[in-house]
């Protein structure tokens, strides 16, 4: 039978719940327990696909293509197992499933009801998502209290019932400390434990948020008031140098022993191995070098909307002892050419994205990249951007769009598959009439890349999968001019229809990708385009780059 362990919040959000499960994975990870996680979310969204980034931060993607809440992206930090379809569920879907199965007739006339059709439902997707598992952890979005996460909460009540001591229910809590009476206070806690037991969950573990250490009465008191053993009331302090330092704080205090315990596993386990994250946590702490890299996007100003993408930049730093500065830039602030703000900057980096706003700035920000010889990391749409810019102003292909922008460009470098591919009769079949959430190219898809190519030098493979999430592809029309004028080709989808990567070995690094490298980077491994990339960045702030010659 696989172990849960659920995770609830209380007091406030954003407490990092997502975080503490997945760091709590990762020691139990290292342990030798096989682990996995899911996220419950409350909203009513199906899927996060079509959530604004501004309200809701990524879209974090996974290799089987779905569309998630950015916990998912923590989760595949932390741990090796890979996350996909069913870690993520929200109250949109488990309703979807439910009004599917009335209309078929599946529960035979009965009232279909919240409590136990609703319910049931959840409790099945949990017991689905976690099968196979030595221990599952199963995080409820939203704070206890919230109206809408309430029959996710009687669900995993009636699973701590199914699961006696094989389910453990650890609650998030804020204890704040008040500078002005010198003090701590436990109250908000004492509370939100005592929303979480008229509910009819007890929890087994409570993590106090805390900005300094609890003693030892400050625990005693928490305990009592909330039915706690006391060792089980945790400080979890807020992580000194990064996220990543959360492992190796939780393990000494001891929470990875106190759940092996409770489980009774402690002769099937071996002890905690941290050295992974000692190391990730020592190459944070003692960097030799810093690197500025801009980024130029639409959502700069809301930290989350970027979440992996940041994570990985930070990544590409650390597996050198780099630190990099991300220098969030507008692009709508570099629309009208005022480039200033790219002065002095190692490299340039232009993420994700829709829609219309932000994208000359964009635009511009990549000419100034290739003719001034800075690294340029172009990601999906900043792929899509890169392959403007290279056709207005190097194959002179004026006012070439994509149409996402410019329906009636005369030059459609960037369009819908379906608009370009035309007399070799092999139109992909993507639905565009369904709804937005179902048009898109997602999830892991395999490429093959140009020998001799700077992105095979720094992958090392010739085959690579990557995650994908666009609508619109480069025009294939478009091949031939572009090589002509000195752009590689260098990755391309498995049958060759599709441009995947390109690059300009002119250039001393301008490398960019349809897919997201971002969201397969990972603390201890980085990975190859990013840790290229930042590479690059000291090179070129070194000046070490070679400039105008081939990169190899
Ligand atoms: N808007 C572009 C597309 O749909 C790029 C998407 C992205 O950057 N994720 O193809």
């Amino acid at each position: 039978m696989t172990s849960l362990i659920f995770v609830t919040g209380g007091v406030v959000s954003s407490l990092g719940k997502g975080l503490s499960a997945a760091a709590l994975a990762a020691i139990l990870e290292s342990r030798g327990l096989k682990v996995t996680l899911v996220k419950l979310d409350p909203y009513i969204n199906v899927d996060p696909g079509t959530m604004s980034p501004f309200q809701h931060g990524e879209v974090y993607v996974t290799d089987d293509g779905a569309e998630t809440d950015l916990d998912l992206g923590h989760y595949e930090r932390f741990v090796r197992t890979k996350m996909g379809q069913l870690n993520n569920c929200t109250t949109g879907r488990i309703y979807s499933n439910v009004i599917a199965k009335e209309r078929r007739g599946d529960y035979l006339g009965a009232t279909v009801q919240v409590i136990p059709h609703v319910t049931d439902e959840i409790k099945d997707w949990v017991r689905r998502a976690s099968e196979g598992f030595d221990v599952a952890m199963i995080e409820i979005g939203g704070t206890v209290g919230d109206i809408e996460s309430l029959p996710f909460l009687e669900a995993i009540r009636q699973l701590g019932v199914e699961y006696g001591r094989n389910a453990i229910f650890m609650h998030l809590t804020l204890v704040p400390f008040l500078r002005a009476a010198n003090e701590i206070k436990t109250k908000p806690t004492q509370h939100s434990v005592k929303e979480l037991r008229s509910i009819g969950i007890q929890p087994d573990i409570l993590l106090c948020r805390s900005e300094i250490e609890l003693n030892e009465s400050e625990r005693a008191k928490i305990a009592l008031f909330t039915n706690v053993p006391e060792k089980a009331v945790i400080t979890a302090l807020d992580a000194k140098n990064s996220i990543y330092d959360i492992p190796v704080m939780l393990h000494e205090e001891h929470l990875d022993d106190i759940v092996v315990e409770y489980f009774g596993l402690e002769d099937k386990v071996g002890p905690a191995n941290l050295d992974d994250w000692l190391r990730v946590v020592d190459r944070t702490v003692n960097t030799q070098h810093e690197v500025t890299v801009a980024m130029v996007g639409k959502y700069v100003e809301h930290h989350d909307a970027y979440k992996s993408l940041t994570e990985a930049i930070v990544h590409g730093g650390l597996q050198q002892r780099i630190k990099v500065n991300i220098l969030r830039l507008e692009s709508d602030d570099l629309a009208d050419n005022d480039l200033s703000q790219l002065e002095g900057v190692d490299a340039i980096l232009v993420p994700g994205g829709f829609g219309e706003r932000g994208f000359e700035g964009k635009v511009n920000a990549i000419r100034h990249a290739r003719e001034n010889n800075i690294p340029y990391l172009g990601i999906c749409y900043g792929m899509q951007a890169a392959a403007v810019e290279f056709a207005r102003n190097v194959c002179g292909l004026e006012g070439a769009n994509t149409t996402e922008i410019d329906p009636d460009t005369p030059h459609r470098v960037i369009g819908l598959i379906t608009e370009w591919l035309d007399a070799s009769g092999k139109v992909e079949q993507r639905d565009e009439d369904t709804d937005l959430g179902g048009t898109m190219r997602l999830g892991g898809q395999r490429c093959r890349l140009r020998e001799g190519s700077l992105a095979r030098r720094l992958y090392a493979q010739e085959i690579i999968t990557e995650r994908h999430r666009h609508r619109y592809e480069f025009n294939n029309h478009f091949r031939d001019v572009f090589q002509k004028n000195g752009m590689v080709l260098s990755g391309l989808s498995m049958d060759e229809t599709l441009v995947e990567i390109i690059e300009i070995p002119d250039h001393p690094w301008f490398l960019a990708c349809q897919f997201h490298p971002e969201f397969t980077s990972s603390p201890r491994d980085g990975h190859p385009l990013f840790t290229g990339f930042i590479e690059a960045a000291l090179r070129q702030q070194q000046g070490e780059l070679p400039q105008g010659v081939a990169q190899l």
